[in-house]
Order: structure tokens, then sequence, then C-alpha cells
């Protein structure tokens, strides 16, 4: 199978019961699929073993390069059982949180967050089951009891999620759930590891720690899904490889009205800083049971299409849902079509005299710039860091970006970013030979034909492996 794909915009697929099984999964590679992302909120280590295994088998049988997500859960926050697993409340009444195990009722229902009541303040708000339910702390024994008010009402259930838009949370990013997860995921050929709950740049420092102590190429997303992220975005950007916009999470900590605007500014200054960036959930919901998408869905996507995102992810459609290679095909109609209009766009970032890789940065525009006046049908860089391919992808060329590696991992990693298509090459002789050889290979792919031009990227003195610091048109003969 041809390691080709015409749309740029890159689609994750969350795997689950729906899809776990190698057939399903092929197909969905097939259909579209650049990245699954396996939830470690959910499954086994057997059963993400099995599914990495037959994503291996995928890569290696059909020549793709289809990265692996992995997603730990972070301090997700529950409360317990509850009695006869509901528990009617209205407006005005009163419940008590607790930090011990207990079944629920309106004198104690358990929260698995120790630190609660130290941490809680009279006045913020306990938002439940994905924002149904809304509870205001009226006192707190700042050692394990907390007095909630009733301030929207409904039937609360067992293991439902709690958010908590404006307290301090003092629990750190990494779980002991999540260590252990990671444990596991650092044996494995994962390509990025995604934190959730993401509040500072300090929380990812331990997850970086870790995953260089084994030597582990995986890179990291921070998943935005917290006003605090919200509120230290720029400084997130810098400190880590990818951005994830969880907005399931997001828009029950955030007034979701503000939903699509933060979406906006993350995505354009992701893309100045040359960083991935997923918008998340909710981009094809009602495909979970139905055959077609809504109309608001199909906006959905085609709108985060414009803004510029890399990647678009599903995440029940996939795991659950009834159609998964539907949906999946469903959403390349949708970003194809989008993608037929990007003069729409609203931003393209262009390099930042200020930054330390001023000079690589201008080679990488400048590429895709000349590749647009001369009608060049490709760009193509030789990579080992992955810089080439994020940076020029950063500038969202019009043309075909095709990045040669002699590290099929950092391909793989790759294949999340927006436009990039993925080749392996391992010889690096001369720049001429090289050049010879990747155009050789553009061809047999079909991507070239003679008379076409190729824009090269690349390093000289070729052995001193230095940042881009060459381009040259190439004629295809
Ligand atoms: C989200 O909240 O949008 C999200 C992607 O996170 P998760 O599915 O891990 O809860």
């Amino acid at each position: 199978m041809k390691a080709f794909k015409h749309q740029n915009t890159k689609i994750i697929a969350t795997v689950g019961p729906a899809s776990k099984d190698f057939d399903t999964l092929l197909a969905l590679a097939k259909a579209g699929v650049d990245v699954f992302r396996l939830n470690f909120s959910h499954g086994t280590h057997e059963d993400h073993q099995e599914v990495i295994n037959h994503i291996t088998r995928i890569n290696d049988q059909h020549r793709m390069h289809i990265g692996i997500l992995a997603d730990l859960q972070g301090p997700k926050l529950r409360v317990g059982k509850i009695l006869d697993n509901a528990l009617a409340l209205k407006e005005g009444d009163f419940v008590h949180f607790v930090n011990r195990e207990c079944i629920g009722t309106k004198e104690a229902i358990y929260m698995s967050y120790p630190k609660f009541a130290k941490d809680v303040k009279p006045g913020e708000r306990v938002l439940l089951d994905d924002g149904k339910l809304i509870f205001e702390v009226v006192e707190t024994n700042e050692i394990d009891k907390v007095k909630l008010r009733v301030i929207f009402g409904g039937i609360l259930s067992s293991n439902k999620g709690v958010n908590l838009p404006n307290t301090k949370v003092s629990l750190p990013c990494l779980t002991k759930k999540d260590l252990k997860d990671l444990d596991f995921i650092l044996t494995q050929p994962v390509n990025w590891i995604a934190l959730s709950f993401v509040r500072s740049p300090k929380d990812l420092k331990d997850l970086l720690k870790r995953i260089d102590a084994k030597n582990h190429p995986a890179k990291i997303i921070a998943k935005i899904e917290k006003p605090e992220a919200v509120k230290n975005i720029d400084e997130i950007i810098k400190n880590t490889n990818g951005i994830m916009i969880a907005r399931g999470d997001l828009g029950i900590e955030v007034p979701i009205e503000q939903l699509p605007v933060i979406q906006k500014e993350i995505v354009r200054k992701c893309m100045q800083r040359a960083r991935p960036v997923i918008v998340a959930t909710q981009m094809m919901e009602s495909m979970i049971n139905s055959l077609t998408p809504s109309r608001a869905e199909v906006t959905d996507v085609a709108n985060a299409v414009l803004d510029g995102a890399d990647a678009v992810m599903l995440s029940g459609e996939t795991s659950v849902g009834m159609h998964p290679v539907k949906v999946v095909e469903a959403m390349n109609r949708i970003i194809d079509e989008a993608e037929k209009n990007y003069q729409l766009m609203s931003f393209r970032p262009e390099p930042n005299k200020k930054s330390s890789t001023f000079l690589s940065d201008v080679v990488c525009f400048n590429a895709g710039r000349t590749a647009g006046e001369i009608g060049a049908k490709a760009i193509v860089g030789m990579t080992s860091s992955g810089y080439t391919a994020f940076k020029v992808s950063s500038f969202r060329p019009r043309t075909d970006i095709c990045i040669f590696s002699d590290r099929m991992h950092m391909l793989a990693t790759l294949n999340m970013v927006w436009g990039v298509r993925c080749f392996y090459y391992d010889k690096f002789t001369t720049t001429d030979e090289t050049i010879q050889d990747v155009t050789d290979i553009l061809k047999r792919e079909g991507v070239v034909q003679p008379g076409d031009y190729v824009i090269n990227t690349g390093s000289m003195p070729m052995h001193r492996r230095f940042m881009t610091n060459m381009l040259k048109v190439t004629l295809v003969e």
C-alpha cells in the first residue's frame, strides 16, 4: 500500500471494544487514520499490548507509519458508589463530601481526592457528571468533610466525574495509576504520551524526566482541560512537544461559550511555535449511533481544519461507536472538502526573528514559499530530530511535505503532524546522491513525475548534521 494520503489534517482514532481487533484497525488505517489513541482510562495492559501488536503488524505489512498515542488518565476526580445508584437532589439541598469510601447518601458521599477538604474554599463551584449537576461549597472542616449546597440538581449516580473549575487542585498530574501505566507504556513503541489535567509547565517536567530516564523516544502532549492551563498556555506550549485541546473536560471547567475562541487562539499559538495541536472530543459524536454526522459536527470538523489544527480526534465514535470505519470515511471527506478552501484559513505564521533557530526557520519558511511560487510538487526534508518536519509544516505550505528519516519511530511520530508524508531512507551518502535517491523514491511512489519540480531542504555538509541550512530546486528527470 502507498504510504501516502491526500489530506493534510490528520485523523486520530481512539481504540476501544468497537475497534480493537486486527481487521477493524486495518480497515480504519486504510480509511485514513494516521494515529491510534490508546485511552488508559479504560482497558488492561494486556488489551493495550494486543492493540499495539496489531498496529505494529499493520505498519510492517502495509508499509504504513501509523503512530500510537498513549493517553494517561491523570487526576480525574470521581464520586464513589451511591446508594441504589441514584440520589435525587434538588436546588437548596445540602450534601456532604468525605474522603473515606462509603455508600453515598446526602450525609456522606465519597470523593476520590484526599485533600479536597483542605484545598477547597467556601463559595467554590463543584460540577458533577459533565456539569449536569452543580454544587457550591458552604463550609469545610479542612480535614475530611465538606458541606455543599445544590445549585442545580438532578440524579447523581455512582462513579460520576467531578470537576473543580475554581479550586487550586494540589494533586500531582501523574497519579499512582498513571505511574503504573507509564511503566508499561515505556516498554512499548509508543510515539506520543498525553498528560491529562496539565496546569503548568511544572506538571510536564516529571513526565519528561521519567521518559528520559528510560531513554524512550516518545514525545509528550499536554492536554488542555483546566482554566489554569488556558491561563498558562504560552509557557505550556513552550515546554511541550504537542497540545491536545481536550474540549470534553475543558467545556465543563470554563464557560462553554468560550471554547471556540480558546480553540482558535491555542491552534494559532501552536502553529507559531511549531507544536502539533489536536482538536478533540465530540467531533462526530452523533455517529456513535447514527450513519451520518449532524450539520453542526460537519461544520465543527471543517472549522478545525480551517483553524489550521494538525489533527482532529475521534473518541467514543471509534472506541465504542456502531460505525467506526464509516466515521473515519466521513471525517476524511469533510477534511478533504475544507482543505480545498484553505484560502479561508485564518492564520499562517512567519519565522520569528527572536528565535534561536531563526536562520533554519527562514529556510523552512522559504521552502514553502518557493514551492508555491514555482508550482513544485513536493517539499522534501531529511530529519532525525523531526525539526524540519515540525517547522516546514508549521508554516502550512500549500505543497506536499515529504519527510525522509532513517528512524522508523520518528516517522510514526511525525505521522500526526499537519501535511507530513513519511518515507524511510537510511543511506545518507553525499547530498547529490541523497537528492537523487529520494527523488527516485517519490517517483516510484507516484508523488512526482518527470518534469515536476521538487524543493529539497537539507543540511550541508551532510556529515556534520547541522540544522537545516540548504534549499535547492530539483527538476525531476
Ligand atoms: C477531553 O476531556 O476532551 C478528553 C479528550 O479527555 P478524556 O477523553 O481523556 O477524558
